[in-house]
Formats: structure tokens, sequence, C-alpha cells
């Protein structure tokens, strides 16, 4: 497990040098050269950070990052939505809600019923990805989340079904991850929270999470139970962002020597006031670092997938999606029972329905669909890869040379046409299709665009699920 372990001191170091040393040209050359799309270590991102500042230097290394992004992902952006099923936790981490001290909360978890109805809720929103959340509990364990992941993939509404289950659940062991396997997982999500043992030590005073190593060697032991879609995160907030994030490429870069591939994603969230938290961050993260920091990660590693949430506000959505993010939640509902209380109206403060954090995005899926379409993007809800054994090493083999276009135009193409058929409003429908046509045109490979305009007069004549 050792060489897969942020070396920090040596990070801290790296940093120190490229503050105190800023090297301008050198920090350009590395933006330069990142627009190959081969990435970069934490050496190179140290560059980046001791060149910040400069408003000429800033420009270019998002006009890098827009670019990287654009040819690596085009026009998509893919969307899903968290699923909370139980709020217990034996935690006591200082920024969130669920945390064990917060006596106030009322506890829940939710049944299979209760699964059912809120996967049913979210897939008459138009959601066919979920992320599932869970604080750390015995009367929650991993045989409830493989329950749940069952339960999930089995209901069928006219709607269709959710077609990828990720999830994020605590660190656990090698043979709970074969569990979570067997299941069906799609990615395993774990945020190291923070990279500093101290100021880790600091938010996680008790409880299973307190063991730093238990949390930073999780994804090894997912790889060693056949998972290789794992992903990585820092909470922002808790400790400097710059060393954050340069952990966090060091840790993908070491996930990729060990195993022969990196994350496959890395999720940017920035703490949030929430209930019952007094927590206030000593780091608290721009919004202008807040972007650069996606700028950075998009450059360094390329071809792995960034998640933003509705922690965010739309604008600042609207400009990540442009310099690198390319999954988004929306329509969150971040308590247990959320969907629910959606539809009841009856949130209450403390309830069990209280989500685990405050949303700053609380547009409805159809709103964000729209001015994600309106800024010149192509909603996505593809879950074809991860059905099609295009996982871990398979995937970053197609998706390096660029080949994954193939298939991701036009995944994302019929992904988003069943969304207009099922759901859209007259005047986004018209839109919506003329995006879809005008994507088209773009698919390269000729015979690939004939087999996507058959498939998507197929979605249009009530065909459903179909995909390459
Ligand atoms: N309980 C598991 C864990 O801690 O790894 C899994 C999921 S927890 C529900 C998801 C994530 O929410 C945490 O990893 C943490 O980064 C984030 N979170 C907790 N409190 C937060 C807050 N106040 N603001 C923003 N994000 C928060
Ligand atoms: Fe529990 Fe996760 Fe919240 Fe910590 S972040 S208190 S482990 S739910």
């Amino acid at each position: 497990m050792k060489e897969s372990i942020v070396d920090t001191p040596r990070v801290s170091e790296i940093l120190s040098a490229c503050i105190s040393s800023g090297d301008p040209s050198a920090a350009s050359a590395v933006v330069e050269r990142a627009r190959d799309k081969k990435g970069f270590g934490v050496e190179d991102a140290a560059k980046i950070i001791g060149a910040l500042g400069d408003p000429d230097f800033d420009r270019r290394l998002f006009e890098a990052a827009a670019s990287v992004k654009k040819d690596i992902y085009g026009e998509r952006l893919v969307f899903f939505a968290p699923l909370y099923l139980s709020n217990r936790c034996a935690n006591d981490c200082a920024y969130c809600n669920f945390k064990s001290a917060h006596s106030a909360l009322k506890r829940a978890d939710l049944s299979v019923e209760e699964i059912t109805r809120e996967t049913a809720s979210l897939l008459s929103m138009g959601h066919k990805r979920l992320l599932l959340e869970s604080g750390e509990s015995p009367e929650f364990g991993v045989e409830r989340v493989t329950e749940a992941i069952r339960a999930i993939y089995s209901v069928k509404t006219r709607f269709g079904s959710i077609r990828r289950v990720n999830v994020n659940i605590a660190a656990t062991s090698t043979e709970n991850y074969r569990k979570l396997k067997s299941a069906g997982i799609g990615t395993y999500q774990l945020f190291q929270e923070t990279y500093h043992p101290a100021a880790y030590a600091d938010v996680h005073p008790r409880g299973p999470k307190s063991d730093y190593i238990r949390q930073i060697t999780a994804h090894d032991r997912a790889f060693e139970a056949g998972i290789d879609d794992v992903g990585l995160g820092v909470l922002f907030g808790l400790y400097d962002w710059r060393f954050e994030a340069l952990c966090l490429i060091e840790h993908a870069t070491r996930l990729e020597k060990k195993h022969g591939v990196g994350p496959h994603t890395i999720s940017v969230p920035r703490f949030r006031p929430a209930d019952g938290v007094e927590y206030a961050p000593r780091y608290a993260v721009s919004d202008e670092d807040f972007l650069r920091i996606i700028a950075i990660l998009r450059l360094a590693v390329p071809y792995t997938g960034l998640i933003i949430s509705t922690r965010e506000r739309p604008d600042i959505r609207a400009k990540a999606f442009g310099i690198g993010i390319s999954q988004a939640s929306a329509a969150s509902a971040t308590g247990v029972g959320g969907y629910g209380v959606r539809a009841s109206g009856t949130a209450k403060s403390v309830g069990a329905k209280a989500g685990q954090f405050a949303v700053s995005d609380e547009r409805p899926l159809a709103d964000v669909v729209a001015s994600a379409l309106k800024d010149g993007l192509l909603p996505s809800f593809c879950t074809a890869c991860y059905r099609r054994g295009r996982t871990g090493e398979k995937f970053m083999e197609l998706a390096k040379p660029a080949e994954i276009h193939n298939f991701c135009r036009p995944n994302a193409i019929l992904t988003f046409a069943e969304y207009l058929e099922d759901f859209a409003a007259p005047a986004v429908y018209r839109k919506g299709m003329a995006v879809i046509e005008k994507t088209l045109a773009a698919v390269e490979d000729a015979a690939m665009r004939q087999n996507t305009r058959s498939a998507l007069d197929r979605i249009k004549n009530g065909e459903r699920d179909v995909y390459f």
C-alpha cells in the first residue's frame, strides 16, 4: 500500500519552492505543452500555481483548459443526481450535518420500498445516473448498500430505468468492495477531504474515518477488488487549496503507476454551511481560485472526468463547464428521502430530510438542461461505456487516442434525444433537436453517423435505451 500514499512533505516542499521562486516563463511553457493533452505531474502543476495572479497568465491558463476540455469532451456534459440512503454516522466530521455529535438531527435510512420510490421520482425527473451517498454506521453497512443498488437497477417505469449507480460511501475492506463490485457499482468515489495529515486529524476527531491511512488507501483496495473506475476528491476549505490540488494530482499519478489506470473522476466540492455545523473553514476557496483549480486539474489529468455539484451557484457552474467540468449533478436533494420532500414540499430544517449541506443551485433539471443548451452544451445521460465493458484501462486505451469520441458523441445524442422526447417542453425540444442535428453532423466516421441517425429515428419512434 505504501507506494500509493501521497508523500505530503515532498508536495509541500515542491509547492513552497515554486511559490518563492515563481518562474512565469517555465509556468507558461507547462501550460502551452499541456495543450497536447498528455497531462503533467505535481512539479509542473506547482510551477503553474507559482505564476497565478498575473491576469495574462491566468487568461492563458483558462484558454488552454477550455481547449483541452473541448478536444476531449467536445460539447458534452453528463448529468446525474445523488441519492442519500442513510444519515446515520459513527463519524464526527466537523464540517458535516450528519456528524454523530449533531444530536438534533433526526436519523433515518431508506427501506428498499422507499429506495424504490425515490428511484421512481428521480426517473420521472429525467435522471438515468445516480450517485449513492450514505453516512458510515453499523446499521447501514455494505449489505444495505448492495441491496439498494440491486433495488435501484430493478425499478422500471415508463421512463425506463437507472442505468448506472455510482457510490460514495465510507472507506471499507477489499472484501466489501468485492460485494459492491458484484452488485454492479459504476464508479466508487471517496474523497480524502484533506491530504494534510494534521488538518485531517483536526476535522476527524473520532470514529473510523479518523484513520487517515484507511482513507487514503481505500482506492487501492477498491482496485484490488476489481472496481476499476474510482473517483478522488477533497473538500476544499479544510486546508490550502494549492496543496490539496497538488496532492490530488500526485494521488492520481500514483494510482496510475500502481494499477495501470488513474482515477476515472475527480470531484471538487467546496465547503458549504450546514445545519448543526459550526465549522468555519480557515481556507475558504474564492470563486476565482475555484476556477483555477478546475483549469489546473483539467490540464494535469485530461482524461479524468471532473465533477461539480449543486454546492456551486449556477453562474460558477456555467463557467466551470467551459474550462473543464465534464459531469454535474442537477436538481439534487441532499437529505434522506429528499426527492419525496420535493414532491410534497414538506422539508423540515433538522428532520431526516434536511440536506447534508445547503445547495446553491436549486433549479429543476429542465432549467439546468435549458441553460446548458443556451451555453452551447449537449446534455448527456450516457451510461454506455460501463455497460459495454469500457471501464478502467480499456476506457483509457480508447480515451487517450480520442477514439472515445466515436462512442461518446453518438451516445450523448441518443440519451439526450430520449430526454427531449420524454420530458422537454416544446421550446426546449426544438432547441435541443437543433443542437442534436448540429452534433450529429460533427460525428466524423460516416458509418457511425449513419448508425446514429437510424438510432435517433428509432428513439423518435418510441424505442428507448439504444446505445453503442
Ligand atoms: N460518508 C461518506 C464519506 O464521508 O466519505 C460518504 C459520503 S458524504 C455523504 C459525501 C461528501 O460530502 C463528503 O465526502 C464530504 O466531502 C462532503 N461534505 C460533507 N459535509 C459537507 C459540507 N458541509 N459542505 C460541502 N460538502 C460536504
Ligand atoms: Fe459521516 Fe461522511 Fe458526514 Fe463524515 S462526511 S459525518 S463520514 S456522512
